[in-house]
């Protein structure tokens, strides 16, 4: 029942301004349930971890078809989708329904019967007006917006829009598509007798960490955008409203508004990271170095998993929260549940590790106070397990340091419950960023990933790295000598080495190199 419109399959969903933050809850919903999301060039791209795995992503870009106006193969694709029962997701920047052909995607879908559902977005305007705080109606100077598309040539033949009208509009004038024409627009606002010094601005990337804008006059706009370079796309806003802005706009007060930042975290532990770094205004680009998997052989896990349940350990100790899930899934597997772990201490190697054991409502008994490293766990377990069995639970790979100290004095076992993997082939988009000098943070979080990230970095990057240009931020002084003994400077290690931790110390080094004080 492809057609039954209580149930519809095809979701033309607003993927909003850009900051992944702004798709709206509904939307989130049905990209959560996508077999297809078709998505345009200007969707930001951490909207596709939304739809799951097995979900095939397509950028319409890539479609196939070698009509200039891809548009009729958009309403192929949409329309063979949906009619195999797939659950397709349209997603378009902003608004599906402004300026974004979502109505003739619609109906297509009418006319192939197909039900479909929209669920709007935030418009470029709108993110624009928060984001560089301009208030778009204000009760004093402006009662109305217009939301206007540069991109008909006023001059052309057949031209709809009446730019007489618009010059003439009582209110806050927004210009979509409007940068490469906009010579053109401003002559025709001043011919119908706009003032030139009506107040007016560009905004390009609003509500991302690389958001710029200038403000100029109706008069001086255009010289303004060249001497500061600002390129379509773009908005433009016009309009006594923009005169009322915030000197300092809230997004830009933001401690790395506008800084290149680095996640090397694995793929699926970087979502966090990469939001914390993205709401205090970074740019941030994602490569990781190892990642996370399930092990093949599980037998000396069970093996573990049964000597836990019959009370044969003392202590059970994770380095990592990614142990903790690893080995409660497990547990969960084959059958057990959280008794299997009635007798036994826990402990943790800092709040993250802490915090996974929550999640399963277990707590650890110990976890360090203050020194989140297999030395500080080391010291914070040595009162406790002097005699006992202590179960190491941890990768497949990693520092013996813990299992060394604690050996003195009591009995020490690892197991590996989880493999972490180098990734074979890093990320060339980003290596390629690096190259190019457009990434200044790179943020290393543990050992292992920093010898992978740095293990893939060329000449011209390490050049960059020992020029001060490209600056490596530690998660702890031991992460800070696996990157010295590869023979690259560490420009910050952070003083409490969790991901918080981390992303502190790139914020304090940024203002180091700002010339701003620290604290
Ligand atoms: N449907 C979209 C608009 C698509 S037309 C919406 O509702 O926002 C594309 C134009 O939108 C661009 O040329 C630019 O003028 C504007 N735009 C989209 N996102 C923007 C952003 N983050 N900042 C500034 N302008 C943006």
């Amino acid at each position: 029942m492809q057609n039954d419109p209580a149930n519809p399959f095809v979701f033309l969903v607003g993927a909003g301004p850009g900051s992944p933050g702004l798709l709206t809850v509904r939307g989130a919903e049905v990209l959560g349930r996508a077999d297809l999301v078709l998505y345009d060039q200007l969707v930001p791209e951490r909207l596709l971890d939304l739809a799951p795995t097995h979900a095939e992503r397509i950028c319409v870009r890539d479609l196939p078809g070698n009509h200039p106006d891809k548009y009729p193969h958009i309403h192929k694709k949409l329309v063979e989708a949906a009619t195999t029962g797939k659950t397709v997701v349209r997603l378009k920047g902003g608004d599906p329904l402004i300026f974004g052909r979502g109505g003739e995607e619609a109906e297509a879908l009418r006319a192939a019967g197909l039900a479909y559902e929209i669920v709007p977005g935030v418009t470029a305007a709108i993110a624009a007006g928060a984001y560089l705080e301009i208030p778009l109606t204000h009760r004093l100077y402006s009662s109305s917006i217009a939301l206007i598309t540069g991109h008909e040539l006023p001059t052309k033949p057949g031209n709809k829009l009446d730019w007489k009208a618009v010059a003439a509009f009582p209110g806050t004038l927004a210009i979509y598509m409007g940068i490469a024409r906009l010579p053109v627009i401003v002559g025709e606002l001043l011919k119908y007798g706009k003032s030139p010094d009506t107040p007016a601005a560009i905004v390009e990337r609003a509500s991302l960490g690389e958001q710029r804008s200038v403000f100029a006059t109706l008069g001086t706009l255009e010289e303004t955008r060249r001497h500061a370079g600002l390129e379509a796309p773009g908005l433009v806003l016009i309009g006594e409203v923009v005169a009322q802005r915030a000197a300092h706009p809230w997004f830009e007060g933001r401690p790395l508004f506008g800084q290149r930042v680095l996640v090397t975290r694995p793929s699926h532990q970087a979502g966090g990271m990469v939001r914390k770094l993205e709401h205090l205004g970074a740019v941030v680009s994602r490569m990781p170095a190892v990642e996370i998997r399930d092990l093949t052989d599980f037998t000396k896990v069970d093996a573990a998993l049964n000597q836990l349940r019959r009370g044969e350990w003392g202590w059970l100790v994770f380095t990592s929260a990614n142990g903790v899930h690893a080995l409660l899934r497990r547990l969960d597997a084959i059958g057990f549940d959280l008794r299997a772990l009635g007798s036994v201490k826990l402990a943790g190697i800092g709040p993250k590790t802490d915090g996974a054991l929550r999640e399963y409502r277990l707590r650890a008994d110990v976890v360090p106070a203050a020194t989140f490293s297999s030395e500080g766990l080391a010291n914070a377990l040595k009162p406790y397990v002097s005699g006992r069995r202590v179960l190491l639970a941890r990768a497949n790979r990693g520092r013996e340091l813990l299992r060394d100290e604690l050996a003195k004095i009591a009995t020490v076992e690892q197991v590996a419950v989880y493999d972490q993997v180098d990734v074979t082939a890093p990320s060339a988009t980003v290596l390629d960023a690096l190259r190019r000098g457009e990434i200044r943070y790179v943020t290393l979080p543990s050992s292992n990933i920093a010898r992978g990230v740095l293990h893939g970095f060329d000449e011209t990057i390490r050049g960059r790295v020992e020029r001060g240009e490209i600056r490596l931020v530690a998660i702890s002084p031991e992460t800070g000598n696996a990157i010295r003994a590869l023979g690259y400077p560490v420009a910050a290690e952070a003083t409490s080495f969790t991901e918080d931790g981390l992303i502190a110390a790139v914020v304090e080094l940024t203002k180091r190199d700002a010339g701003l004080p620290t604290h």
